[in-house]
């Protein structure tokens, strides 16, 4: 059987770093790991695979004619482009395998009635039955798993299958699970709380894949929490160390961990020596109430209000650079959660905050308590990039929105001088950082040029004056870091780009809601005074609120329109739905937007 794997399109994000990866001539930040495993556990021989993501490539025609079988794996946040890609492989009669997150989470909805086949929870439980059913022809509609597997089991993930060149980072997982309990996460319960970790050299051997394929450079360890079994993670590194100096520390890395790692001093000096650069901790607010609240216990330390900053100080002390996800919208947060949270952010060094509006997700505890409150309002899309509350909160929404939008635009200025403040602040606590080989690796000096043809083009004239202050401060003071500094221009103009964008469709969308306002208005004022030639006079207002809006809509890049596109089409059904009770119904060209 002819098997295509598919990832589908991740919609622009802070992680996506779409816009710095144009400053570099990479496609993708990072590859899709799921499914390189997925193709790691079919048998070699008998099926043959090939791997699309469409993150760096479109899906074509002919892709779908080789296949027989289109499997997808989806996060919710890549819904969208998910369901596309379903109906195109349905439409080509193709059959159609669906795992992941996405899936796993809404299993029973209707939303998943185009695919054939749901193959989910962990797929090393799942996907060899699923195959020998479909060999025999007595396939399941869904396969899911009564436990949760030791991810030995896991395989070396096929990382030939892609091209290392389109992306920016590597992936690896050592653990999957977490044992705490915040209140939002989804993790514990897709799984669970008893962290599972493979053996070293089962971590090793995937490395050394990607050591011989070539790879050289930055590799992010993808586990929920790196420390959810810190004993584990402690026993790994000195085979890590180990296996880093035999061949002149080739990989920088990465983690995600909860910010107890700093309880483990031992652990910190040893992924230190063995060239762990950042670590991505949830501080989720500066607030003890709402830390509280969302049951985040581990980020509280009793008697000790300052234990956030102090915690931040010493992982920098170790020489990692703390990036760190913020929330804003949790119950009991203070009434004023923005100035604190960005005084926090600013004091902590920390340059890349990942600010959200808290989302509920399905299955976890968030959800089941808003339920029973009456508080939950629709879907999640699922992004850490959004403006829709899907429940209630305690503040007013508009309150909430308005400081979210507040708290990124003073963190991502219009110049990043805030951002750049940032990243001098840590530069001067990273003293004791270990200089991994990669710093100058192969596909960083590839990149160079590319570089330096694109920031003078892409990057706007305010934030190239900052940019290069910037930089002659890092050469006067830190001239070590200078790599570092060029990556994170590249990455601070991602999130400027983000935040503008953000900040436009939202305004666009606003803008929106006040034209249908007035122009119903209008429709209403015309008929009760029985205005002569109302047709010519309702055309003509049409026309220009129409420019008006048109000429916000061209504001919006063409990468976040899809976050416009259901209050345009609302505005279109309502128009036209009105215009058809005034009985005009010819010769307004709404749909030219
Ligand atoms: S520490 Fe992280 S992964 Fe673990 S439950 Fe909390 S948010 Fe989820």
């Amino acid at each position: 059987m002819n098997i295509l794997l598919v990832y589908p399109a991740m919609p622009p994000s802070f992680w996506s770093f779409s816009y710095a990866l144009r400053l570099i001539g990479k496609k993708a930040a990072m590859p899709p790991l799921s499914l390189l495993t997925v193709a790691g556990l079919i048998p070699r021989g008998e099926h043959d695979i090939r791997l699309v993501d469409l993150n760096v490539r479109d899906l074509s025609d002919a892709d779908l004619a080789w296949s027989d079988a289109v499997f997808i794996s989806a996060m919710i946040v890549q819904r969208d482009s998910f369901h596309e890609v379903a109906r195109r492989a349905r439409q080509a009669g193709k059959i159609t395998v669906a795992g992941g997150p996405y899936p796993t989470s809404y299993v029973g909805s209707d939303e998943l009635r185009d695919v054939d086949y749901l193959v989910l929870d962990e797929v090393e439980e799942t996907l060899h039955g699923f195959l020998n059913d479909l060999d025999r022809g007595t396939a399941a509609c869904v396969y899911r798993a009564s436990r949760k597997p030791p991810i030995t089991l896991s395989p070396v993930p096929r990382y030939d299958l892609i091209d290392l060149d389109d992306y920016t980072s590597m992936l690896v997982q050592f653990s999957r699970g977490c044992p705490k309990n915040c209140e939002f996460c989804d993790i514990t319960k897709l799984y669970g709380r008893v962290p599972r970790t493979k053996a070293p050299g089962q971590v090793l051997t995937e490395l050394g894949q990607l050591y011989n394929l070539g790879w050289q450079g930055h590799v992010f360890f993808v586990d929920d929490n790196f420390v959810g079994n810190w004993r584990a993670a402690l026993e790994l590194m000195p085979f890590l160390i180990e296996w880093q100096a035999e061949r002149g520390f080739p990989f920088s890395f990465t983690t995600e961990a909860s910010i107890d790692i700093v309880r483990h001093p031992a652990l910190l000096e040893a992924m230190a020596a063995a060239r762990f650069e950042e670590v991505f901790v949830g501080i989720e607010t500066p607030s003890i109430e709402a830390l509280r609240t969302m049951k985040k216990h581990q980020n509280i330390a009793r008697g000790d209000p300052q234990f956030l900053e102090r915690a931040v100080r010493a992982l920098q002390g170790y020489g990692f650079e703390v990036m760190a996800g913020f929330i804003l919208g949790v119950d009991d947060e203070p009434e004023n959660p923005f100035d604190p949270m960005i005084e926090f952010i600013q004091e902590a060094g920390i340059p890349m905050a990942t600010v959200s509006l808290q989302a509920v997700l399905p299955g976890t505890d968030l959800e089941k308590r808003l339920g029973r409150e009456g508080r939950l309002r629709g879907d999640t899309t699922g992004t850490n990039f959004e403006l829709v509350l899907n429940y209630v909160p305690q503040k007013d929404p508009a309150l909430l929105i308005e400081g979210y939008e507040r708290v990124l635009d003073t963190i991502y200025d219009a110049r990043l001088e805030m951002y750049f403040g940032r990243c001098l602040t840590l530069m001067t606590r990273l003293r004791r950082r270990h200089w991994p080989k990669s710093r100058w690796a192969p596909s960083w000096i590839r990149a160079l040029p590319t570089l330096l043809w694109t920031v003078p083009r892409e990057i706007p004239s305010e934030i190239a004056v900052s940019a290069l202050k910037f930089l002659v401060r890092v050469l006067r003071r830190h001239p070590k870091f200078l790599p570092e500094a060029l990556v994170y221009i590249a990455k601070g103009h991602h999130l400027r780009q983000m935040t503008e964008q953000l900040l436009i469709s939202e305004a666009f969308e606003v803008c929106v809601e006040r034209e249908l306002r007035a122009i119903v208005a209008e429709l209403a004022r015309c008929a009760a005074l029985q205005v002569r030639d109302m047709e010519e006079h309702v055309r003509a207002y049409l026309e220009e609120h129409l420019a008006l809006l048109r000429c916000e809509y061209a504001k919006v890049h063409a990468d976040f329109k899809y976050r416009t596109a259901r209050s345009v089409q609302r505005f279109f059904v309502t128009i036209k739905t009105e215009l058809r009770c005034f009985g005009i119904v010819h010769g307004v060209e709404l749909e030219k937007f």
